[in-house]
């Protein structure tokens, strides 16, 4: 069975963003492949976080993915920190890569623009996330479409070590998900966990009120036509496109539906779309977040991943003469 490997950052609560484009189809992904899906902790600490707060989300991370549906009889959930080989590995990465490489990197300049004290991991950020992928032999590897340039670097990094050491790593394939969910307030930006504005995203575990209160107040324009057009009209066309994927609409027969109506009725029906698409996961999840299963799934999830990757790190640190005879 071929194995998938995918991560997401512990750097805030999920948004829809991260459930439409990644954590949705993680859940339909490990029937078909043998998964590992990381709390990927050591990257949210490339950027600030407050300790408490960074616990809590790992722990409310953990239990959304399994909420959502992530099965740990089928999967692997596990804390990347709790398996050391990702940063001994993501050093000797960091090794091979170059630095004009990392700053070509969009997420970098993105992360790091404006800001003072930028820290030197945001520029390592992709040899650690190519050392996640390859030490499980990973053949494919399902993100959004935001981490395609990392992928690409990760390819690369593989093919470098092959060449330069030894043939030990699978390069891996990317497979690039559903569409990039944009930003509520600013349409020509993705949505992210991190994003200062709160209004910017809905959490996973917004209640029913904030969620309407976010969509009612999302940027639109001013034609009050509801027509896909992303050239034109971004912010309508990304409510169009979160609308059709938890209703299972075509965009068309939408534009059908609310052909005449104005943004008010839009907005109103597309709250409820999403109310409703989050209530089992949040009920399930709140049961999770609440007992130990999750501890315990997470200790047998870093177990059976530490089982893969030091036989891996092993081999890369004998390839490069790092091991004693
Ligand atoms: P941060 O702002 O801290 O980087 P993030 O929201 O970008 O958080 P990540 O943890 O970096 O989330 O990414 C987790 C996964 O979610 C990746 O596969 C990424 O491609 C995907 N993803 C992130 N944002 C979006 C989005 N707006 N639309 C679709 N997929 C997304
Ligand atoms: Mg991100």
């Amino acid at each position: 069975m071929k194995r998938v490997f995918s991560g997401i950052q512990p750097s805030g609560v999920i948004t829809l963003g991260n459930y439409l484009g990644a954590l949705k189809h993680f859940v339909d992904l490990q029937h078909d492949y043998e998964s590992l899906f990381c709390i990927v902790d050591q990257h949210a600490v490339t950027v600030p976080q407050n300790p408490e707060t960074l616990k809590d989300n790992k722990r409310k991370l953990a239990s959304l993915y399994l909420a959502a549906g992530i099965d740990p009889n089928k999967s692997i959930i596990f804390n990347q920190s709790e398996v050391p080989a990702h940063a001994q590995l993501g050093w000797m990465m960091q090794c091979i890569a170059y630095i004009g490489e990392l700053e070509r990197m969009t997420q970098f300049k993105d992360k790091s623009e404006g800001k003072n004290g930028v820290s030197a991991a945001l520029l390592t950020y992709p040899p650690l996330m190519a050392a996640d992928i390859l030490l499980y032999n990973t053949d494919v590897v399902p993100v959004g479409d935001d981490q395609r340039q990392h992928l690409e670097l990760t390819r690369t990094l593989a093919e470098r070590f092959n060449r330069q050491y030894a043939e030990i790593f699978t390069v891996p394939e990317t497979v690039v998900l559903g569409k990039r969910i944009m930003s509520l307030q600013q349409p020509e930006k993705k949505m992210s966990k991190s994003d200062e504005n709160q209004k910017a995203f809905i959490s996973m575990l917004d209640d029913e009120k904030t969620i309407t209160k976010k969509i009612k107040s999302a940027v639109t324009d001013s034609d009050n036509l509801i027509r896909y057009d992303e050239d034109n009209k971004k912010a309508v066309s990304n409510l169009l496109t979160i609308y059709s994927i938890l209703s299972g609409k075509e965009i068309s027969q939408l534009e059908a539906d609310y052909e005449g109506k104005g943004y008010g009725a839009f907005k109103t029906d597309l709250a409820e779309v999403a109310v409703e698409a989050l209530r089992p996961i949040q009920a399930r999840f709140k049961e999770l977040y609440e007992s130990d299963e999750v501890d315990r799934i997470l200790d047998a999830g870093a177990d059976r991943a530490n089982e893969i990757a030091i036989p891996m790190l092993q081999k890369a640190e004998q390839a490069m003469g790092l091991l004693r005879d």
